[in-house]
Parts: C-alpha cells; sequence; structure tokens
C-alpha cells in the first residue's frame, strides 16, 4: 500500500503525524481527533512563496481560512507573514483574535451584511473585495457614516467556457459570485467605484473554482484577467495595481488525485501574467492569491475508532466509526473520496473492501466508500489523511455529537488547540421554556 506523505510511520509500524504515533493521540486526546502535522502546512506556505520570490514579482499570499478557522491556524499562518481572507463577521472576529493584523485581512462574500461591513470599516481591515452593486452601497454608507476610506479589489467572472473545461467552476458568467465581465456590469461597477473618493481602486480579482489539477485554467484566467487590465487602462485610464488570481490548487485526497507541485503551479501563473503585461506594455501588477484547502488540506488527518460492523454476504459490509458526517460533510456534500488506514498497521496487506460508516442517521453518512484494509476490529484506530480543509470548518452537531478535537503536531510533540466539544457546550445557546 502506498502512504500518501501525509503520513509517516514509526518503528513499531505505527503511523505518525508530525512524528506522533497516532495511536498515542487517540489515546491521549480521545477520537475522533483532527490531528495537523505543522511541518506540512509551513512546508506550503514557504513552497509558494519561493515561487515568488524566485520569479522576483510583488506579491501577496492570502490564506482563504474558511478552509480552517481556528485561532491557532490563523496565529501560525500570521506568523509566516501571510494575509488571510475571511468571509464572514464570524471569520473576521475570530481572525482578529487570532493576531491577523487588520491591514492583512480581505473581506470576501457574495452577501456581506451591512453589519459585517461596518465591522470590517472599523476594524481597517486591508481590502473589501467587491461583489456586487448593493455591496458598493453598503459600503459607501458605512464609509460615510464612519468618515473612513476603504481599499477595494473588484471580483469578477472572466467568463471562461465550461463546457470546454470542466474543472473551472466559479469562473463562469451564471456564477453567483462578482462581476459579469461580458454583460459588460463589472465595467459598470468599476466606473461607480472609481467615481467614488472613499474607496481606493487597488486591482482586480477572479477565482476561478477549486480542487483543480492544471496550471491550464490558472494561465487561462490570467491570461484573460490581463486582457482586461488592457481593455480599462485604454478605455477608462484605470490602472491595475493588484492582479488577485484566487484559490483552488488541488490536492491529494486519494491516488487518483495527480498533484502538480505548488511551485510549478505558481510559477506558471506568473509567468503568465508577465509575458502578457509585456505584450501590452502595463506595469506588472502585484499578483495576490488565495490558496485554502492547499495550505491546510493534507497536513491533517482524522482519526477515529472502529465500532460496530454490519456484512451482509454479498450486499454489502459496513464498519462503523465514532464520527463521520458531522466532522466531514465533504463525501455526503459533494462525493468527496478519501483513503483510509489502519493506525496501528497502515503497511498490513489488505483483506477487505468495506464502506466506512459514521455514527450519524442519515443512510449518507459514508466516510470512504469501496474502501480496501486489512482486518479490523472493534477499538482499533482508523485515520483518514487530507482531511484538515472543509473538515473542521463545516463541522456540526447533528445528533448532538460534539465536534472533535483538534491537534497541532510538530517535532515529535502534540498540543491541543480545539478542545473537544462537550454536551455542555452544545447547550450553551440553549434557553429552554422555564
Ligand atoms: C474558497 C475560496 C478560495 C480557496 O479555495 P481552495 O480550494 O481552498 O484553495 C480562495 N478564494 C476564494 C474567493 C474562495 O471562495
Amino acid at each position: 500500500m502506498k502512504l500518501t506523505d501525509a503520513v509517516e510511520v514509526n518503528q513499531a509500524g505505527h503511523l505518525m503525524i508530525g512524528g506522533v504515533d497516532t495511536l498515542k493521540l487517540a489515546q491521549k486526546y480521545g477520537t475522533p481527533v483532527i490531528a495537523y502535522d505543522v511541518s506540512k502546512i509551513k512546508k506550503q506556505i514557504a513552497d509558494f512563496k519561493k515561487a515568488f520570490i524566485e520569479a522576483e514579482v510583488p506579491y501577496k499570499i492570502s490564506y482563504a481560512s474558511k478552509a480552517f478557522s481556528s485561532l491557532a491556524m490563523y496565529e501560525l499562518v500570521a506568523q509566516a507573514g501571510l494575509g488571510c481572507d475571511v468571509v464572514s463577521g464570524g471569520e473576521l472576529y475570530a481572525a482578529l483574535k487570532g493576531g491577523m493584523p487588520p491591514e492583512d485581512i480581505e473581506f470576501h462574500g457574495n452577501n456581506k451584511l451591512p453589519e459585517e461591513i461596518e465591522m470590517g470599516v472599523e476594524a481597517q481591515i486591508g481590502c473589501f473585495v467587491i461583489d456586487n452593486f448593493q455591496e458598493i452601497k453598503f459600503l459607501d454608507r458605512a464609509l460615510r457614516r464612519k468618515h473612513a476610506k476603504a481599499n477595494v479589489v473588484l471580483r469578477v467572472t472572466p467568463g471562461i467556457e465550461a463546457e470546454t473545461h470542466k474543472y473551472i467552476s466559479t469562473g463562469q458568467s451564471n456564477s453567483k459570485f462578482g462581476f459579469d465581465v461580458q454583460s459588460g456590469q463589472a465595467k459598470k461597477a468599476l466606473e461607480s467605484i472609481l467615481k467614488n473618493p472613499r474607496m481606493n481602486i487597488e486591482g482586480l480579482h477572479c477565482h476561478i473554482g477549486s480542487q483543480i489539477f492544471q496550471a491550464k485554467g490558472f494561465v487561462m484566467a490570467a491570461e484573460k484577467m490581463v486582457d482586461l487590465m488592457k481593455k480599462w487602462h485604454d478605455e477608462l485610464g484605470f490602472d491595475t495595481k493588484v492582479l488577485n488570481l484566487g484559490g483552488g490548487f488541488g490536492i491529494h485526497y486519494t491516488k487518483d488525485d495527480q498533484m502538480i507541485p505548488t511551485e510549478d503551479f505558481a510559477k506558471d501563473i506568473i509567468a503568465a501574467v508577465k509575458s502578457r503585461a509585456k505584450k501590452y506594455n502595463l506595469k506588472m501588477p502585484e499578483i495576490w492569491i488565495e490558496p485554502g484547502r492547499s495550505l491546510a488540506g493534507e497536513a491533517g488527518t482524522t482519526l477515529y475508532t472502529v465500532g460496530s460492523r454490519k456484512d451482509v454476504e454479498g450486499v454489502c459490509h459496513f464498519i462503523a466509526v465514532d464520527g463521520g458526517m458531522g466532522d466531514n460533510i465533504r463525501p455526503a456534500l459533494y462525493q468527496a473520496k478519501y483513503e483510509a488506514y489502519l493506525a496501528e498497521r497502515p503497511n498490513a496487506l489488505n483483506e477487505q473492501i468495506v464502506t466506512v460508516v459514521g455514527k450519524y442517521c442519515e443512510s449518507g453518512d459514508v466516510l470512504v466508500r469501496d474502501c480496501l484494509l486489512p482486518n479490523t476490529h472493534p477499538g482499533d484506530i482508523l485515520a483518514i489523511p487530507d482531511t484538515g480543509a472543509y473538515g473542521y470548518t463545516m463541522a456540526s452537531n447533528y445528533n448532538r455529537n460534539p465536534r472533535p478535537a483538534v491537534v497541532f503536531c510538530e517535532n515529535g510533540s502534540s498540543r491541543l488547540v480545539v478542545r473537544r466539544e462537550t454536551f455542555e457546550d452544545m447547550l450553551s445557546c440553549e434557553l429552554g421554556l422555564t
């Protein structure tokens, strides 16, 4: 069995995360627990940085914190000198609590509430990524009231043909995000922002989708965006200082996912912008990217304890674990695929094909379908790697199951960064009737 490099093995043959034995992790913190290998997050950050530094282009890396928005992650990312994206008042609150400098925060979202916009203005965040006409109004109102100014970036959908490039899912005209370019509404929005003395427009933004494996999609988007820079330079005299190309860099979930090294991805994108800008004689813009899953995803592994089993010969073989859709909704939500390993013997011969299910009252509560595993017994620890992004942040209390604990592991030691929820926590908002 080939292991993802999300997991190492120690001399006893046990899976390790960040140099810590996973069986010890399970024992110490209980299960389910999401364990992060911190060095993996740091490596991804370093690789992205390296590509920009080597290409000698001005850049900013803004972590899309919806992927994993714990205080520890904001702290780690801020320490590494990255900024972050937030998409709600709650994420903004957490980012600030996590020590993220306000000027390094970008506010995203297709329906920012007036109070969320005010919160951003109050905190003097780095920029608002303007998504729609209503937001221009709300932001203007907040800025007038607070006698403030704000930096903004205009989010557009460059209109890439989804038929020819199926991996692109938010760059097309019918996306709910951003201003459509083809119909002329993006230009209208830009004109209105340019006229507004309270808004300082720094540049343009596009995000073409997620879990993209071909640099080609990004390169196409980058070229379209530079074309747009040229067009608006000529038509409106607008100079784009910042070109934000979003996130969506694909990661390994199963052996079918062919990774392109982070650095190569970034290199192709930078090269595309460089050559296109040169062709049009435009000043090279600052390139901003917004990786989410590619910073947090592969670093995280969820550990579960195996419980009950159901076998109907020739029909189904289920093994159930003590978590499921409450800590990882992705398989139920969009048929996301994962691999699973027995923590005690990840390299043991696979003897069965089973479906790993959770403990929630939904038939769709499946974690891994047709999973190859050695024989398992109740009490065994099962590890599902690559669960570091959109796992904990999408977690729920369905069936009143507490959300799991989260630990950071590095150099052989572990540290609890989010404690397991208690039954009491789950009732903390309840007022009851009496
Ligand atoms: C979700 C999102 C990202 C991050 O996507 P990943 O697939 O996690 O890298 C970046 N930018 C925007 C605007 C997003 O909506």
